[in-house]
């Protein structure tokens, strides 16, 4: 038998007892890499994960890790006497979640989060680490995957377009609009056979089988129809559609114009040499303006942006002429403001001829004689046409990467020119639960968890400051309210000139990971708590049921030392009586393998003898073989003590209740069946009324004594269907007959059918007339309500009597429950029918409570579901 250590011995005393920790069955079958090291670093422990991990096994010699090399994320190596083990051990601070690579000595990588932690002794010295790495290299994988994709995708331009296997259109991007003339919403819901020319129709069912067969289908040129009737040379790409089971359940399809597209890669690329030139000023037509004599002159290039002659010499008036006639106030506006500022800056078309438009930008600067007299103006134009349409492409093509992300399985947003809001793709707002139809969102902070949301914005700020990618963990509230840990990497984005237009970043839910890395780390800390802190003692046995661990809880209950108690030593201190049943429920547990609860008494060190609750049951290694019993020992004296009051106080009220009304119910049968026959009207009807309260009361003592049924949910209800209201008036009538000084008022209405135990509402209504009567022996008018309103049937029962302090409201439905009341007057009652009512209510599915002033009385309610 493994010789038994007690648990704090295993954590704390460094040297045997800390292998055995680790050999631990549960530690080695871990899944995860789990190593320690001594004060100097030296590895003395690891477990199998953490081989697998590092692709070797330590050899004495390894200090702080047993990798062969790692690396910061950056790809800079990290000395191993600076990993965060190392840190630890040297009482350096170590930042949470940093990831490090991992190489193994036959050149393959792994990414794993480090959670390094020292282990201290009792008096708190450090003594150690113990490190747990985190396997992450999946997860980091999948995300740089999906940060490549979108970046590919968003730079394409091309149409695109889904359809199911049966050829209906599911999705339609601004470009396909653009090829095929039909906008999504004429086509969504359509056949593809829409585009497809009558002569190649049959193409429509080769395509589909190919796809079926879970082929691609690349650079197939052929001819398609557009709204307009026109043909149309396209070039497809199909590619078959998975649902996240791996079917395919439909196509996608990306179709180029073909003469289109070469012209739009001509301008694209001429747009770029443009630029090129533009600023080597090759491309720039100067000009010059005499303010006093109205002369201009103009260089070779800026008569040929606006479509004259190089060399001829048009006079002013022909050169207004070619100003967009729209844009004649821009120029007019920018000229005046420069010769009030002295700068001039703007933008407008011009006509070099009448099919042609070109966008040109004016630059220039007022020159001043010495008394400050505007004397000339000097500038330059450049024609900025192609810049222009390069940055509609680009707007164009940023609307088609949104269109593909909107299908994208994980979350995306992208921010542009506002710093702070931009666009979220489906998948992000279906999380969310978010109804938007653009995506674009001002404000998400809205949706992180109030604690996570200022290090959210600092690390946007400072990556944005730095123009770099940044990577955070967050809290984001879902659609049903819950908040789950995401992930969330995000690289900068750039526009075609290479300026900096914000950040793309592709989000994961990684709460359950999370949750597990937490429950990780909160099963490494278990053994130092319970062993410390727990309030139960715990106790753990081998195979055969021979204890070989208990805590210190139970040790100083005991007063018995550690090594006394293994085997069957901490038997001793059970009391006599009790240790057979004890070891027989434990014995049977064992050999069924099955869960127990047992009680019994224990003879503390300090002479007392206390009732202890044990509950336990087999416990396994995580490949599932036995390794014995394992539970915990609570002190229940209190609450048994209280249970054996109420018992034996349940005992006696039922005896000395039960004599008494059985006799009384045998009187009044006999007086009625003496008067049976007389004509004395009053007196068989009073004898009647008497026999049916009787027949309540009798009842009312067995609920009593039902009390403990209660408590143990074996409490049923028999429902049926009966008006409320007749029911209020009958027992109003019957509390009326007994309370001769009190005028019980009940307010007409209508029928109020509810479905519901009659019997047991009867002892609700009963309940709280018999209270307004006992309760207010001053005022004598008790008004009774009923009303029906949302589904619910309301009953009200209002006195003028002593009524109740706010801090008691609630309290008088608990059980037993009596309040101070009136000091001068004592009320007789045990403070148990409220508590019954509240049970009868509550299981029917209504609500109970009082409104209430000390001193003015009260009105008790209670509400009842209507019958449907
Ligand atoms: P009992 O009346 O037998 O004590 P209940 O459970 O019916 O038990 O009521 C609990 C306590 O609530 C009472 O002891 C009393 O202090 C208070 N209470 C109940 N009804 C009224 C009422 N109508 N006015 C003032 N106090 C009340």
């Amino acid at each position: 038998m493994m010789q038994p250590q007690n648990i704090s011995n295993l954590v704390f005393s460094y040297g045997i007892s800390e292998a055995e920790l680790l050999n631990h069955p549960v530690l080695e079958a871990l899944p995860v890499a789990i190593y320690t090291c001594d004060l100097d670093g030296y590895i003395r422990m690891y477990n199998r994960a953490a081989v697998e991990l590092w692709g070797r096994e330590p050899d004495g010699s390894d200090q702080w890790c047993g990798s062969w090399k790692i690396f910061s994320m950056d790809g800079s190596p990290l000395p191993l006497d600076e990993c965060p083990m190392a840190k630890v051990l040297k009482g350096i601070p170590v930042e949470p979640y940093r990831e490090i690579m991992i190489q193994r000595p036959d050149g393959s990588r792994r990414i794993a989060v480090p959670h390094p932690r020292a282990i201290t002794n009792d008096a708190g010295k450090m003594i150690g680490a113990v490190n747990m790495l985190v396997d992450v290299t999946f997860r980091k994988n999948a995300e740089e995957d999906v940060a490549r994709l979108a970046a590919i995708v968003q730079s394409s331009e091309d149409a695109i377009v889904s359809k199911t296997l049966q050829g209906i259109v599911t999705s339609w991007n601004p470009s396909a609009e653009k090829v095929f003339g039909y906008t999504a919403a004429e086509m969504i819901g359509q056949h593809i056979s829409k585009l497809i020319p009558s002569e190649r129709i049959s193409e429509e069912a080769e395509i589909l089988s190919k796809i079926q067969r879970g082929e691609r289908i690349e650079h197939f040129d052929t001819q398609r129809i557009t709204k307009s009737g026109k043909l149309i040379d396209v070039s497809l790409t199909i590619s078959p559609v998975r649902n996240s089971n791996g079917i395919i359940i439909g196509a996608s399809k990306i179709a180029r114009l073909i003469s289109a597209e070469k012209k739009l890669y001509k301008a694209l690329q001429e747009s770029e040499q443009r630029l090129n030139i533009a600023v080597e000023a090759a491309e720039l037509g100067t000009w010059e303006l005499n303010l006093i004599t109205r002369e201009p002159s103009y260089s070779d290039r800026y008569l040929q942006i606006l479509g004259f002659e190089p060399g001829s010499k048009p006079d002013h008036s022909s050169i207004l002429k070619k100003i967009h006639p729209e844009d004649m106030e821009i120029r007019n506006e920018a000229i005046k403001k420069a010769l009030e500022d002295g700068t001039l800056d703007f933008e407008m078309r011009v006509c070099p001829s009448k099919e042609i438009v070109r966008w040109i930008r004016s630059k220039g600067k007022v020159f001043y004689d010495k008394n400050g007299t505007p004397q000339r103006i000097l500038g330059t134009t450049l024609d900025i046409t192609d810049q222009k349409a390069a940055f509609d492409i680009l707007l164009q093509s940023e609307e088609r990467f949104k269109d593909i992300a909107n299908s994208a399985p994980v979350m995306i947003w992208m921010t542009g020119n506002e710093k702070y809001a931009g666009f979220h793709n489906t998948s992000w707002l279906n999380f969310t639960g978010i109804k938007q139809e653009h995506g674009n969102i001002d404000d998400w902070t809205d949706f992180v968890h109030p604690d996570d949301v200022e290090k959210y914005i600092n690390v946007y700020k400072e990556a944005y400051v730095k123009q770099e990618a940044f990577y955070r963990e967050y809290r984001l509230r879902r659609y049903d309210g819950q908040y789950r840990w995401i992930s969330d990497h995000a690289v900068p984005r750039y526009d075609n000139t290479g300026s900096f237009i914000g950040f793309i970043s592709a989000c994961m839910d990684i709460d359950d990971e999370k949750r597990f890395n937490e429950k990780l780390q909160a099963s490494e800390l278990l053994f130092k708590t319970i062993a410390n802190v727990s309030p139960v003692a715990l106790w753990m046995t081998d195979v055969n049921g021979k204890n070989n661990f208990v805590n210190q809880t139970w040790i100083d209950w005991t007063g018995i030392p550690v090594d006394k108690q293994y085997d069957q030593g901490w038997l001793a201190s059970v009391e006599e009586a009790d240790r057979e049943h004890l070891m027989e429920v434990c014995r049977k547990s064992l050999e069924k393998k099955e869960q127990f609860a047992v009680e019994f008494r224990l003879n503390r060190k300090d002479g007392k003898v206390r009732w202890m609750l044990s509950e336990g049951g087999p416990y396994y290694s995580i490949d599932g073989k036995f390794c014995g019993l394992a539970g915990s020992v609570a002190d229940i004296t209190e609450r048994k003590e209280q249970e054996i009051q109420k018992n034996d106080f349940l005992a006696v009220a039922s005896h000395e209740l039960k004599t008494p009304i059985t006799s009384i119910k045998a009187y009044t049968q006999l007086l009625a069946q003496t008067f049976q026959n007389g004509d004395n009207d009053f007196v068989k009807n009073a004898l009647s009324k008497m026999e049916n309260q009787v027949n309540k009361m009798t009842k009312l003592v067995s609920d009593f004594l039902k009390l403990s049924k209660i408590e143990s949910g074996k409490f049923q209800l028999n429902p049926e269907l009966f008006d409320l209201k007749d029911l209020v008036n009958e027992m109003a009538g019957d509390i009326q007959m007994v309370s001769a000084g009190h005028k019980i008022l009940v307010e007409k209405s209508g029928s109020l059918f509810v479905n519901a135990d009659r019997e047991r509402i009867s002892q609700v209504i009963t309940n709280f007339l018999n209270n307004a009567v006992k309760y207010s022996p001053d005022n004598k008018d008790i008004n009774v309500r009923m009303k029906n309103s949302n589904g619910f049937v309301t009953v009200m029962v209002e006195d003028k009597g002593i009524g109740i302090k706010p801090e008691e409201h609630q309290k008088i439905f608990e059980r037993f429950y009596r309040a101070n009341g009136n000091a001068n007057i004592s009320f007789s009652g045990f403070g148990i029918g409220l508590y019954i009512s509240a049970e009868i209510i509550r299981k029917h599915g209504g609500d109970i409570g009082v409104n209430s002033e000390e001193g003015k009385g009260s009105v008790f309610y209670f509400t009842l579901p209507q019958a449907k």
